[in-house]
């Protein structure tokens, strides 16, 4: 499968505006700030930041560009479900069990944290079927 040399942020945008859509929180605002991750999700705030320092998506980054999108959003869906604060309180909970050693096995609060375990296995489970979607769109 080919893929565009780089893709642009109009393209980008269109692609993350699909993704919220799609799984019901099409109401995310979307904002810009420098930052090393592609996207972080602010739970305060409903808004799912962009990272300004990458000014195009080489086919190189792809995959972790897809991948964190589509874990952030599934915070975005957590946060509607559970609304923000109750989503917020059990995240900040799960990791606090973790740090106080009492989940065997487990010991770092953010990667261990099953609200991470689960975005990121949707991340995983669903780039490819998007990257198919915006090449068939002419998105990439
Ligand atoms: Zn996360």
């Amino acid at each position: 499968m080919l893929i565009k040399e780089f893709i642009s942020e109009t393209n980008r945008n269109q692609m993350i505006a699909k993704i919220l859509k799609y799984y019901g929180v099409g109401n995310v605002r979307v904002k810009h700030k420098f930052m090393k991750n592609h996207a972080h999700y602010e739970v305060e705030k409903g808004v799912l930041y962009l990272s300004k320092k990458y000014k195009s998506i080489k086919p190189h980054q792809l995959q972790e560009f897809l991948i964190t999108i589509i874990h952030e959003t599934y915070h975005a869906i957590d946060a509607k479900k559970y609304g923000w604060q109750k989503f917020r309180d059990m995240w900040e909970t799960e990791a606090n069990k973790i740090e106080q050693g009492h989940v065997k096995g487990k010991s770092d609060g953010y990667w261990d944290n099953p609200f991470e375990v689960s975005a990121e296995k949707f991340g995983q489970a669903n780039w490819k079927k998007w990257k198919r979607v915006f090449h068939k769109d002419g998105l990439m």
